[in-house]
């Protein structure tokens, strides 16, 4: 079994005016398209083909050194931008609720801090990454990664993820990065960020 790419849980212009249909479509067909052909030619033939993503990113150290770098980058590009699209919706924004929205509250004191601070370590991750609300060791915890590495790699779940690469938001808002982030989180859906922290608990 192949590597496939995912449908959008939504139409291309679905996020709109936040997130422009031009850049999802690329984004989508092209980019995420690119990362999971480019996986399925770096594991054909081996057993990680028949893998969830999410278990070969956990079991990243069993892949052989000549295709390690390949799985990283395209791997984690495939399991990255799966999350991604998840967790946006047109009837996102607002804010949590239920465990994740007292989780949130114990580890960052409120709703505004955590936002601030995700929206700090988004703007300042040099270069092409990703901010990402994760769970390790049963704990919140906001981080970054550089490129295509997932926080899988490092047996973290995450439960929200945002692509810093250019090409994730170039086409509307240029160099502007900051507004960018601002927009994402009137899409964020939360529902289904909530979903991904409750079924973290039985992992
Ligand atoms: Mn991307």
């Amino acid at each position: 079994m192949a590597f496939t790419l995912p449908d959008l849980p939504y139409s291309f212009d679905a996020l709109e005016p936040h997130i422009d249909t031009r850049t999802m479509e690329i984004h989508h067909d092209k980019h995420h398209k690119g990362y999971v052909d480019k996986l399925n030619a770096a594991v054909e033939g081996t057993k990680f083909t028949d893998m969830e993503i999410t278990e070969l990113l956990k079991n990243i150290d069993n892949v052989p050194k000549d295709k390690i770098q390949a799985v990283i980058n395209n791997g984690g590009g495939h399991a990255n931008h799966s999350l991604f699209w998840e967790i946006m919706s047109k009837d996102g924004g607002r804010e949590p609720s239920g465990q994740l929205a007292e989780a949130i509250n114990a580890k960052f004191g409120n709703f505004e801090n955590f936002k601030e601070q995700f929206s700090n370590v988004a703007a300042t991750r040099f270069g092409s990454g990703w901010a990402w609300l994760v769970i390790n060791n049963g704990q919140l915890e906001i981080r970054s990664t550089p490129n295509q590495e997932s926080p899988l790699m490092d047996n973290q779940i995450p439960i929200l993820g945002l692509d810093v690469w250019e090409h994730a938001y170039y086409l509307k808002y240029q160099n502007k990065r900051p507004e960018y982030i601002a927009a994402f989180f009137n899409i964020i859906n939360w529902k289904k960020v909530e979903e991904l922290f409750d079924e973290s608990k039985n992992l």
